[in-house]
């Protein structure tokens, strides 16, 4: 049987994660997340975790292999089994080369590229808090009840690491230098969605689900 996969991609901030949970929650096929996947190995304090956890922070790519491992694991659980929706893979021209290994000749693989400019990046990532129970906000569009205080288990929020603004910075460049090669692979192949990041959460869903529907039509 053919798996259907969707690969997100876009730049820090551009949506990717809510996006993906709406998306999952529509087309009912579980998110997987290589940030999710690494800051899940960092919190448990494993070998893996404790590897990544300064790459991370300084904003750098954690190697392929290791995010590769942790995706392959996460993708043969059986509530992947009639496909998934990949957050945060591949980001550079190295790690497509692992994308074989990850996806079957059968499968059907799109990706959807959430667009979203460097200023309004910066300006997200600006207000982003997080709290250690795994709970997120924003200053501007979802600010806590109590300023500085996690409406779930009242500790205090924090400004994650690598949303620091010079890290900030560095993840753009990132970002940028290896992204081309993967979405050039996608149009090339004719297997690139694009959706405009800089609309409203909603809208931008909207805009997604139209474009997925096309190809559910087609593959269904
Ligand atoms: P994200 O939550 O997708 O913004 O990812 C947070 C951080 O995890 C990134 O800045 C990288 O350090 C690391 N990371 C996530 N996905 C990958 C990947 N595919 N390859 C290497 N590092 C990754």
């Amino acid at each position: 049987m053919s798996r259907k996969i969707f690969i997100l991609i876009g730049p820090p901030a551009s949506g990717k994660g809510t996006q993906a949970e709406m998306l999952s929650k529509k087309i009912k096929l579980p998110v997987v997340s290589a940030g999710d996947l690494l800051r899940y190995e960092e919190k448990a304090k494993s070998k893996i975790g404790k590897q990544a956890s300064s790459i991370m922070s300084a904003g750098k790519l954690v190697p392929n292999e290791v995010v590769f491992k942790l995706l392959k694991k996460r993708s043969l659980k059986p509530d992947a089994k009639k496909g998934y929706i990949i957050d945060g893979f591949p980001r550079s021209k190295g790690q497509l080369d692992y994308l074989p290994k990850l996806v079957k000749k059968e499968d059907i693989v799109y990706a959807i590229e959430i667009m979203v400019n460097d200023k309004e990046v910066k300006s997200r990532i600006n207000g982003r808090r997080v709290c250690k129970c795994g709970a997120a906000y924003h200053l501007k569009y979802k600010p806590s009840k109590k300023d500085g205080i996690c409406d779930k288990c009242g500790k205090r929020i924090y400004i994650r690491d690598d949303d620091k603004p010079r890290v900030v910075s560095k993840r753009l460049k990132v970002y940028h230098k290896n992204s081309k090669s993967v979405l050039n692979y996608f149009i090339k192949i004719d297997k690139l969605i694009k959706v405009n990041g800089d609309q409203p959460i909603i809208k931008v869903h909207k805009d997604l689900i139209k474009e997925v529907k096309k190809i559910y039509d087609q593959i269904d």
